[in-house]
């Protein structure tokens, strides 16, 4: 996993912690097999749709949701209350719910979308990795990273992925489904329980002096799937995200990061929805030749074109765009190919984007690796030099597989 943090070296002073363990659990196998190098798959595999839960609806279509059960419509906003503002757990703490129709509506509208089926933690217990059951059996992961000052939840948008990118371990699963707007909600639901029940500590002597806030206030599109090939679900959970409570969790947009391999219509489309959430392009090659390789999608959108997309997204918003670029060692990490990037950027302006060098971390069975510390400092001073701000990431949680690329749910 990674965000925002400039890398000091491993966090981690401790082995991993595996807490409420069950049973080992096996990924489905993908519908489709693992993919093809190179092959896309933009259509998820029609499965049984997740049951309805009154984060897949806006507050219209949730009083609706409610009458056409035979209630009155204002318990719509009573449990949208509990729900988001109030992130009741239980349903016995929703008293103002009279008990005969209680259940009934949480049956209903609140069923269990996701069953925890194991959480690791890394960092000192800052970095929490949560492995879900979805209803259909489909296992998705979630990643939760406390900072001094923010705290960040990673999200799955889809069971799998189908952008085959070949040094990220979901890519390798394929796509086994697109996620429902109320299970990607859910998964930020669960961390903001998780913090406000306050039972959450760092065991390090710089907790007291600056201990994270106990509310989400980031959520990055950056764990399984590609949430611009799940569009509609992903901007409806935004949404849900977004809205003033108790409509919503009432984020701020600025905090969520849309993560994307570069679906060129659906950054343009992104642009024009209103919500300045910020874009990140997984570019992680200047050059076609390469990107072809390392993100399939470039067969489709090209470098240049994916750029494009990328700055106009940042003319239409207002929203400084960052590239993601992880370093493979003698792959893409050349100083040349620093150059080049940095060119290609400061060809379209100045003050729009900034860059985010992420070492690989390395995916089971995969022949690659991350670049040396001295090649990666080298292509993040080019890139400073020709004067494009340039931040590594931090890998939180590498050691849980909790990093970028690691959420393959093949967890055992
Ligand atoms: N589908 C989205 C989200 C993917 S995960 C996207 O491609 O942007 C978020 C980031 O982690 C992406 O930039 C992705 O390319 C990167 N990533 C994937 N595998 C990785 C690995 N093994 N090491 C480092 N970063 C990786």
């Amino acid at each position: 996993m990674s965000d925002d943090e400039p890398a000091n070296g491993p966090t981690t002073t401790g082995p991993p912690t595996a807490t409420a363990t069950s049973a080992p659990v096996a990924l489905p196998a993908p519908s489709r097999g693992r993919p093809k190098p190179g092959e896309l798959n933009f259509t998820a595999p029609r499965a049984g749709k997740p049951p309805q839960h009154l984060a897949d609806l806006d507050p219209a279509g949730r009083k609706t949701a409610v009458e056409i059960l035979g209630h009155k419509g204002f318990r719509a906003k009573q449990l949208s209350t509990h729900y988001f503002e109030r992130l009741v757990e239980s349903p016995e703490q929703m008293t103002d719910l009279p008990k005969s129709i209680r259940d009934d509506l949480v049956s209903r509208l609140l069923p269990q979308l996701l069953t925890p089926i194991r959480t690791l933690t890394a960092d000192n217990g800052r970095t929490i990795k949560s492995v879900w059951r979805l209803h259909d059996g489909a296992l998705v992961e979630s990643v939760l990273m406390r900072y001094p000052r923010r705290v960040t939840i990673c999200v799955s948008s889809q069971a799998g992925c189908g952008m085959n990118c070949p040094f990220c371990a979901t890519g390798q699963e394929g796509l086994t489904r697109n996620m429902s707007t109320a299970e990607i909600v859910e998964q930020v639901v669960h961390a903001a329980r998780l913090l406000k029940r306050g039972t959450l500590d760092v065991d390090d002597i710089d907790a007291g002096a600056q201990s994270s806030p106990l509310r989400v206030s980031n959520v990055v599109f950056m764990g399984m799937g590609e949430a611009l090939a799940n569009y509609n679900a992903a901007i409806a959970a935004i949404r849900r995200i977004t809205e003033p409570s108790p409509d919503g969790l009432g984020m701020s947009a600025r905090g969520i990061t849309m993560s994307t391999v570069g679906l060129v219509p659906a950054i343009d489309k992104l642009a024009l929805e209103g919500i300045p959430v910020t874009l990140a392009l997984s570019l992680h090659a200047p050059d076609d030749k390469l990107r072809d390789e390392l993100v399939p999608i470039n067969t489709r959108w090209s470098v240049d074109e994916a750029i494009d997309a990328a700055y106009r997204y940042f003319e239409v918003t207002g929203r400084r765009v960052s590239i993601e670029y992880a370093l493979i060692r003698d792959m893409n990490d050349q100083g040349w190919r620093a150059d080049l990037l940095g060119t290609k950027l400061n060809a379209r302006g100045r003050g729009w984007v900034h860059v985010n060098p992420i070492p690989l971390n390395p995916t089971p069975g995969s022949r690659w690796t991350a670049s040396d510390p001295g090649v990666q400092r080298e292509f993040v001073r080019r890139l400073r030099g020709l004067g494009v701000p340039t931040t590594v990431r931090d890998t939180r949680g590498s050691d849980i597989d909790g990093a970028c690329g690691q959420l393959a749910a093949a967890t055992a």
